[in-house]
């Protein structure tokens, strides 16, 4: 089987591993090699962190004026824009998640880097009104140096994005650790970081495996914050791995997002909303709503909607737009589907969709899956399972939803279906998570941040908040 070969991006170079060393990716809807990568280590990692540190300190980043990198910022997102076929395919080649989501999310990231590109001139300082007389005082933002972003397989471009727009909008410069199972769509997007006019080394991709080039990232001496996107396992290694450099860091983890549906809500806006939350890019999404809370009143009429629409979900090529829902990202992350379902199957869920491999596809699909939960204890209620699996739960009223909703470790994200304002409003405030979607899910903006608490990890991304977290806080004194 032939494949492409991609090689990494350093100083405005393409270039293999130092070693010489590759790997072999594979396509998620037929299982077969389709691209070849190189295999970066500590050796790779090191040269880039080097680059990017020299790019730091050269007079052509460090003397540009905040609103000229601005404006390279806002080439960037146009790039993105002329180039979203391009870089859709290659994401959905790589990991497999539908073209219809790869080109919606393609369609909104442009704003990512316009927005950062509005933000990169107003970083103000203050003046502070100190108690002397004799003395002024002032704080300004300054960049803090080479960041380490590490982004997941299961949106390599968006993950890219909400990280590195605010840290070069900010005056660091980056380097950015794909995952091994999807990284083209980064290499080739850096391609276009250059055509937008960023001097070489600004922007760097080492290739690679987590225990190699990513670990040997997060703990080299020269990084100054590391941005992590990933599981909460992996995140232990990162925060150990900072503990050596003293890296400013940011963890975005996964979830175990409630989708809450009371019995005046709108059936039909609220089975569309369970459909997307937990469906889409075949469940293997951090926000993805893995627990629907549904009242009693309308449980049996909702199962019955939502069953009927599952039905309904076309499984097929991730490429054919008339796809609705495509394969899981790895081979690995099947499995981990597989005896999740399995294990919930032993502790006595009731499976009223799915739950199996569908027939008649030779990639790693898993069908749309419905489990219905009688207690909240269950692993597959509590543990994340990144695959199109959701559980379902009863609840009699707001205590009661609230008690379901807030009852796991994580905290990322929550939906609240209800036509009451107020409920809303009171669910929105009491509900511990990150993010919280009111008669909607998933809505998503370049001035929103997206974070959560507990072992969702902490730090938030997007926003103005996130520009200055890209930066440390100056303050300078002046004897008068
Ligand atoms: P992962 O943790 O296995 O890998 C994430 C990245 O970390 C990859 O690039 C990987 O190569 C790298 N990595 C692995 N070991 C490392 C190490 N020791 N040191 C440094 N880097 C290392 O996660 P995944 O399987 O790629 O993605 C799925 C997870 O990501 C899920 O838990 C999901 O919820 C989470 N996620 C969270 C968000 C969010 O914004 N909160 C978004 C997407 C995915």
């Amino acid at each position: 089987m032939t494949t492409t070969t991609f090689q990494m991006l350093v100083g405005g170079q393409s270039v293999p591993a130092v070693s010489g060393a590759t790997y072999t990716s594979l396509n998620p809807a037929t299982g077969e090699a389709w691209s070849t990568l190189p295999d970066g280590d500590a050796a790779d990692v090191d040269h880039a962190v080097r680059v990017a540190d020299a790019a730091f300190r050269s007079d052509e980043w460090r003397r540009l004026t905040a609103s000229a990198r601005g404006k390279l910022l806002r080439c960037l997102g146009d790039l993105v824009a002329d180039h979203a076929v391009e870089l859709a395919e290659l994401e959905t080649r790589d990991n497999g998640k539908l073209i219809r989501e790869t080109r919606g999310q393609l369609a909104y990231l442009p704003e990512f880097f316009h927005y950062a590109a509005g933000l990169a001139d107003k970083l103000e300082g203050s003046t502070l009104p100190i108690d002397k007389t004799d003395m002024f005082a002032f704080t300004v933002h300054e960049p803090l140096g080479v960041v380490a972003a590490i982004v997941p397989w299961n949106s390599p471009l968006y993950l890219t994005a909400i990280k590195l727009a605010p840290a070069l909008a900010a005056g660091n410069t980056i380097v950015i650790k794909p995952s091994e199972h999807a990284s083209t769509s980064i290499l080739r997007f850096a391609e276009l970081v250059a055509l937008a006019g960023f001097p070489d080394g600004v922007v760097n991709v080492v290739t690679g495996f987590g225990a190699g080039a990513g670990a040997a990232l997060t703990r080299h001496p020269l990084v100054r914050r590391v941005a992590f996107t990933g599981g909460p396992a992996t995140a232990r290694h990162v925060v150990r791995a900072t503990a050596e450099n003293f890296a400013k860091l940011s963890l975005e983890l996964g979830g175990k997002s409630a989708n809450i549906v009371f019995d005046d809500a709108d059936l039909e806006g609220a089975v569309n909303g369970a459909v997307a939350g937990i469906y889409a890019a075949s469940g293997q999404s951090c926000v993805a709503g893995s627990r629907l809370l549904v009242q009693d009143g309308i449980y049996d009429r909702f199962v019955a909607a939502l069953r009927e629409r599952i039905a309904r979900i076309t499984i097929g090529d991730p490429l054919d737009p008339a796809s609705d829902m495509g394969p899981m990202a790895t081979e690995q992350q099947l499995g981990v589907v597989e005896t999740m379902v399995a294990r919930a199957r032993e502790q006595g869920v009731t499976v009223l969709a799915g739950g199996k491999r569908p027939e008649g596809h030779a990639g790693w699909f898993y069908e749309p899956t419905l489990l219905e939960c009688e207690s909240a204890d269950l692993d597959i209620v509590q543990n994340e399972v990144f695959g199109p699996v959701a559980a379902i739960m009863r609840f009699s009223d707001e205590d009661d939803a609230l008690r379901l909703a807030n009852g796991t470790e994580y905290a990322l994200a929550a939906g609240v279906w209800t036509r009451d304002l107020a409920r809303g409003h009171r669910m929105a405030r009491d509900v511990h998570a990150g993010i919280v979607w009111v008669n909607t899910y998933r809505a998503v903006s370049a001035m929103a941040p997206i974070g959560g608490y507990g072992a969702s990890g902490y730090g938030r991304e997007g926003g103005i908040h996130s520009v200055l977290d890209y930066t440390e806080l100056k303050t300078v004194w002046v004897n008068l």
